[in-house]
């Protein structure tokens, strides 16, 4: 099996990397100066022609989402998504711990192609050692000329400020932070008006994920044709994958999108296979909004385009999670409706409501006192929110009801033989749903 030279993660293991002179040291800043040669529009041609798509979801282009703002706009804001709150995905982390730097070259570039006079990065509360880490790049970079009124010497000037947040799921969804980001509820707002045309302070705004913009100076330096000669046309470049649960080595790996759940589960260079005495009973592919893969269905691509074959909702953040066979399907259900339940910021009836139901029927199924027809009324619960049936102002209902409809679907044999065999209310199921 080849080995995959890294590339978003080359600086994880030298030393002091997260430090200027290491980063400058290592070609760090040389992209922004190429970037800086070019004008902006090229700059956007270039990340268009690399098919970057973004990393933290959705998949969107990010050239084609930069093509979007107004041509005669007096401001651009640009705000970076490192809020990074689905579970259990800390690709941003490792990237903002190990390398600031990279982010930040990248944050640059992008403001200079969409002409951005200040950058925002709405970082993730919890992390407090990564908002230290960070603010100690930015001062750096700062105090070397790479931000202020002179970018590296040019006329183009970027402020940058890290904004923390204050610990919701829904502030990951671009207008909820921008709401938060103004110091207000994070509330997603109804679009139209997307960001490109009224964002943040009602200004023309580009919301970037932190993998993505860290591929930027890469493209830069490299080139649009060097990015979309890894992997398959559709998911072009490098990508972070995380992978949790009862594997030999869980961790952060950087690999093209060329590789299945099963490599990242049983590569030795990555997930390195299952403890002992443990085998797959299912997969949480990407976070926990993309739905549920079962065994047999481990040869799905980690790719943009090969999850939907399969009833997902896409590739998401690409952070696996494995639920080994002794798991109890029950609990995996109840866990996450709780998750979208507690999650969901309450605007929408169907979604606020919705959760809620798909909560409380997994409940009374994973205490004992389910019924068969809960199956049905949990997956027409499902059906009856989000976006895609334009019940819904943001796409939380659409993550919540993925994973549990597949989970249903995939995995109702074993649902509907706990419904029937299970004691009801006995204190040793309570307890293992307390916990
Ligand atoms: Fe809030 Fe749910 Fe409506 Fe999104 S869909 S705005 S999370 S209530």
């Amino acid at each position: 099996m080849s080995t995959f030279d890294p590339i978003l993660t080359r600086n994880r293991t030298v030393e002091n990397a997260t430090s200027l002179h290491v980063f400058e040291s290592r070609g760090g800043y040389q992209a922004l100066r190429k970037a800086l040669k070019m004008t902006p529009d090229e700059v956007v041609e270039e990340v268009k022609k690399a098919n970057l798509r973004g990393r933290g979801g959705a998949g969107f282009p990010a050239g084609v989402k930069w093509g979007f703002l107004p041509k005669d706009r007096k401001r651009t804001l640009l705000c970076v998504n490192a809020d990074e709150s689905e579970p259990p995905t800390f690709c941003n982390r490792v990237l903002m711990e190990t390398d600031p730097h990279q982010l930040l070259e990248g944050v640059i570039i992008a403001g200079y192609a969409t002409r951005a006079q200040i950058a925002y990065i709405y970082l993730r509360v919890e992390f407090h050692e990564q908002f230290h880490i960070l603010q100690r790049a930015l001062d750096e970079a700062y105090a070397a000329g790479y931000f202020g009124k002179k970018v590296a010497g040019s006329d183009y000037a970027l402020e940058c400020y890290i904004h923390r947040g204050a610990g919701a799921y829904v502030c990951g969804e671009e207008t909820g932070l921008i709401e938060s980001l103004e110091g207000k509820r994070g509330w997603p707002r109804i679009k139209p008006p997307f960001p490109a045309i009224a964002g943040l302070f009602a200004q023309p705004t580009v919301v970037n994920n932190v993998e993505t913009l860290s591929c930027v100076p890469h493209i830069i330096e490299r080139g649009a044709s060097w990015f979309t000669g890894i992997g398959p046309a559709h998911s072009t470049g490098p990508k972070l994958f995380c992978i949790s649960g009862p594997v030999k080595k869980p961790g952060c790996y950087e690999q093209p999108m060329t590789i299945s759940v099963r490599d990242l589960i049983e590569r030795e260079e990555l997930g390195g296979g299952m403890l002992p005495g443990k085998r797959v009973k299912a997969v949480l592919p990407g976070g926990a909004s993309m739905g549920v893969l079962s065994a047999d269905e481990l040869d799905m691509k980690l790719d943009f385009e090969d999850p939907r074959k399969f009833g997902l909702l896409g590739l998401g953040t690409a952070a696996a999670v494995v639920i080994d066979h002794d798991t109890d399907i029950r609990i995996v259900l109840r866990n996450l409706t709780r998750f979208y339940a507690t999650e969901s910021c309450g605007q929408c009836t169907q979604c606020r409501e919705g959760t809620s139901w798909m909560y409380k029927i997994a409940t009374r199924i994973a205490l004992g006192a389910g019924r068969l027809e809960d199956l049905d009324i949990i997956l027409e619960t499902a059906r009856n929110m989000g976006m895609m049936p334009g019940l819904s102002i943001c796409g939380l209902p659409d993550g919540a009801t993925y994973p549990i409809e597949t989970l249903v679907k995939k995995f109702r044999p074993e649902l509907e033989s706990a419904i029937r065999s299970q004691p009801k209310n006995s204190a040793e199921s309570l307890l293992k749903v307390l916990n």
